[in-house]
Parts: C-alpha cells; sequence; structure tokens
C-alpha cells in the first residue's frame, strides 16, 4: 500500500473514534435524581403529602420530567416504596423513596370503678373491670394482662405495634369500721336480791373479721348481795383494734323488804306503783295529765327549768307531787357541792313560784348512782346524797324503768311505744314498790301510758304519788 492510503485509513479510524466517543458520551451519561430523603416515617391515618426532590441532566433542570409511581395508604401499617424516574431513548434512571406508616401511639387503658378502692386487709381482690383501646387495633381489652399484689393492680397491655401502657388501681386495705355488739337478753335486768345472776353475754360480728364473739371480753361487777344498779360491760376489738362496747344495766333488788339505805321509816308497799316523770314540763305534760286525770291516778313530776309554768300549776292543783329535778340539767351542776345546790335552789324557786310550796323531793339527774358525776368531782355524789338528806330533802330513785330515754330511744327501735310498755310489764314487781322511771317530754311515753296504766290495774297493781309516808328508793352509789 502506499501511503496515501495509509493516511486516508489513520484519518477515517480516528475520526470514528470520535464520533463513538461523542455517543458515548450521551448515551452513558444518567440524569441526577435527587431526593430529599432515602425512608420517612408518616403517622398512620395521617396525610402523605411526598417528598422534595430535584432532577439534572449536563447540568439542565428536568425535575418536571420526573415520573413518580407508587403509592401510599396511610390506613394501613406497613412500608411502601414510591419510585422516582427518569425515561428516555439514550439516559434513564430511578429512585427510591421507603414511606413507613406507623402506629406510635399507645393503647389507652380504662378502669371500671374507683382509681383507689377500700377493701378489709385480708380480703381477695375482684376484678371491677377495665377495657383498653387503641387508635390502630381498636378494643384490644382482651390482650390486657393485670397483676395483683398486695397494694395494688397493674394492668398493662400492648399494641400490634409493640406500643405498650399500663395503669394502676390502688387498693386500701384498711378496716375503720367498729364491730358491731348486740346483747344477748334484755338490756335491762332486774334480779333478786341474794339471787343468783348469770350473765347471758352478747354477739359480735365484724365487717372484716366476721364473727368475733369469741374476743369479747366482759366486766361484770355484779354484787347480788347488794342492792344497786350495776353496769356489765362487753368490749370487742376487731383485728384492725376497732374497739367498740356495750352495757347492761343489772337492777339488784330487794322486792320483799327495806329497799333503803336510809334511816326512812316507810313502809314497802307490795304492788303499788309510783309513775314517777323526770325532765319536764314538756310538751306532752297536759296529754299526760289528762290520761292520768281519766284514771284518778296520782303520780309524781320531778321538774326542770324547762316548760310552762301554767302545766307544773296545773300539775300542782290536780294533787299530783312536784318534786325537783334539776334546773338547767346539765353534768357539770355535779362539779361540785355549791354547784349543785345553786342549780337546785333555782328550781326550788320556780316551783315555790307556781306553787307557793316548797318541794323536799329529788331526784338526781342520773340517778344516785350515776357515774358520769366522776368526771365532775370524785365522790360528788357520796357527799350529795348525804347532804341533801342534812338538808331537809329525800331523794328518790327508781326500780322500774321503761327505757325511754335510752333502750327504747334509738333509732333502731321502730316501735317505741311497743319497747315502752314492753319494759314497763317487766320491770314491775308484784310483790314490791315499783318506783317507775319515765320522762314526759317523750311522745311514745304519753302514747304507752294508757295502756301501761291498764295493764296494771288489770293487774291489780295500786298507784301512788310520792309523799311523806313513801319509802325512799335508793340505788347504790358508785361515786
Ligand atoms: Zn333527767
Amino acid at each position: 500500500m502506499d501511503n496515501k492510503y495509509i493516511k486516508y485509513f489513520k484519518f477515517l479510524f480516528i475520526f470514528c473514534i470520535f464520533i463513538i466517543s461523542i455517543i458515548y458520551s450521551f448515551s452513558f451519561t444518567k440524569p441526577d435524581i435527587i431526593l430529599d430523603k432515602d425512608t420517612i416515617d408518616v403517622k398512620v391515618f395521617s396525610n402523605y403529602d411526598g417528598i422534595n426532590y430535584k432532577a439534572y441532566l449536563y447540568d439542565k433542570d428536568i425535575t418536571d420530567k420526573i415520573n413518580i409511581s407508587g403509592s401510599v395508604d396511610t390506613s394501613k401499617v406497613g412500608t411502601y416504596d414510591i419510585t422516582y424516574s427518569y425515561d428516555s431513548f439514550l439516559n434513564s434512571a430511578s429512585k427510591v423513596l421507603k414511606v413507613n406508616v406507623i402506629d406510635d401511639v399507645k393503647p389507652v387503658i380504662s378502669l371500671d370503678g374507683d382509681l383507689k378502692v377500700k377493701m378489709c386487709p385480708h380480703a381477695e381482690y375482684k376484678e371491677i373491670g377495665y377495657h383498653a383501646n387503641d387508635n390502630y387495633d381498636g378494643d384490644i381489652t382482651s390482650k390486657v394482662t393485670s397483676n395483683i399484689s398486695d397494694n395494688k393492680v397493674t394492668y398493662s397491655v400492648s399494641d400490634s405495634s409493640g406500643n405498650s401502657t399500663s395503669t394502676e388501681r390502688i387498693l386500701n386495705r384498711i378496716d375503720d369500721q367498729i364491730p358491731s355488739i348486740v346483747l344477748k337478753g334484755d338490756s335491762v335486768i332486774n334480779v333478786n336480791l341474794n339471787s343468783t345472776y348469770s350473765d347471758e353475754g352478747a354477739v359480735a360480728e365484724d365487717d372484716c373479721d366476721g364473727d368475733i364473739s369469741s374476743k369479747i371480753s366482759v366486766s361484770n361487777n355484779v354484787d347480788t348481795s347488794k342492792v344497786g344498779s350495776y353496769e356489765v360491760t362487753y368490749s370487742v376489738s376487731d383485728e384492725s383494734n376497732n374497739t367498740t362496747s356495750i352495757t347492761r344495766t343489772v337492777n339488784v333488788v330487794d322486792s320483799s323488804v327495806n329497799t333503803s339505805n336510809n334511816t326512812d321509816t316507810g313502809k314497802n308497799e307490795s304492788g303499788v306503783i309510783y309513775l314517777t316523770f323526770d325532765d319536764g314540763p314538756g310538751p306532752y305534760t297536759n296529754d299526760i295529765l289528762d290520761i292520768l286525770k281519766k284514771y284518778d291516778i296520782k303520780a309524781t313530776f320531778f321538774v326542770t327549768g324547762i316548760g310552762s309554768d301554767s302545766v307544773i300549776k296545773r300539775e300542782y292543783l290536780e294533787g299530783h307531787t312536784i318534786g325537783l329535778h334539776t334546773y338547767t340539767h346539765k353534768w357539770d351542776i355535779y362539779s361540785s357541792v355549791d354547784s349543785y345546790f345553786n342549780d337546785l335552789n333555782e328550781i326550788q324557786d320556780r316551783v315555790y313560784k307556781i306553787t307557793g310550796e316548797k318541794s323536799k323531793y329529788i331526784r338526781f339527774p342520773g340517778g344516785s348512782s350515776n357515774t358520769i358525776s366522776k368526771s365532775y368531782s370524785i365522790g360528788i355524789m357520796s357527799t350529795l346524797t348525804k347532804e341533801v338528806e342534812n338538808r331537809g330533802y329525800k331523794y328518790f330513785d327508781w326500780n322500774a324503768e321503761v327505757g325511754d330515754a335510752d333502750t327504747c330511744a334509738k333509732s333502731s327501735v321502730t316501735n317505741k311505744e311497743a319497747c315502752v310498755l314492753n319494759n314497763f310489764k317487766k320491770s314491775l314487781y308484784k310483790n314490791g314498790t315499783n318506783v317507775v322511771l319515765l320522762h314526759d317530754i317523750k311522745s311514745y311515753t304519753k302514747n304507752a301510758l294508757e295502756d301501761m296504766i291498764k295493764y296494771a290495774l288489770s293487774n291489780n297493781y295500786k298507784f301512788k304519788k310520792i309523799d311523806d309516808n313513801t319509802k325512799t328508793m335508793h340505788h347504790h352509789v358508785n361515786n
């Protein structure tokens, strides 16, 4: 070959290389797609708005030529691919965005009943109820686990995305209720002097501990060899040391001979009833006077500072005995001898102004056997019982009572009239004198009075008022 051809081929070869390299550089240069992020998290049920992106080819912005494919269902937790691509005959490229639809909201546990539950110390917790709800899974109550410890219940639950929550119910283990204690037998019992007193006991029940009758302790100082009014006290404590007590009054009565402990010369009167009304005059006293008038019965009224003068006047004019109870009926009259007599003089003045006559008959508030006076002055009753006699008075306690100020007065007693009547019947002694304590300020005493009278008359009792021939009736002095 001559040189001319060699030159020509050389040129052609270089030209071809040149053309090929131009084509090569166009066809193998990829567009540059730039995504803000490779991966994004989107909360379930929120809106997915896409992301920012750009695309360039040979420094030219081709963003608007980008094709986006794929979709995101934000109502379903999962991972979705979104593809950003550019396609042309020579230059193609694509990038993928991973979209994670996530649930990061904790479920909610709601408890039925109180968050703090009071219960007995050893009681077993019984589930009150609960519910669990999740924003994504819905009702997941069945997935709740509960763990009961001594002082709380812990409830836990996780949703399908692993979001977990827990809540507590506090168990306030406490017994602050006092037990209930009930006497077996009557709350007032009369026993004869020198007889045997056998106590019937009591039963006790606690809200947490159940029957605790066996834990009752009894203090019983009944001395049937001495006339007097005694109290038997039954006390009980539950395991949490809530303590309660109840008392029974036991009257040791000498129903055959002398019931008095002084030198009074009155005689015992078989089958005689002295109705004695304390604390009035009150709103029912006139009705009581009407009933007494109807049966021509004389009674004794131990009056106080309350009520109308005209009622005391009527008591006096209709032949009843006016006795002195107290002016104020406050316990602090037992603070001293002076304070007692100041009060007594006041009620004596009232009676004297109304009737023109002084009374020498006294009834101590609470009776001479009362122990409340101890907290005002130790030994005051021992002093006063002597001192009133030194000053010419005679005091009267009682040996029969209807319970109208205590046992029958309780709100739990529905038929107070029947209670009063029943106590009246039970407390009478056919072979002895009966000084009956009543209160003319009680409606049910007034209501039961006629039945009491009828019962007594049909059983051949006689009614009398206290006068100088009446033998004094004295309790055992306990202070
Ligand atoms: Zn009274």
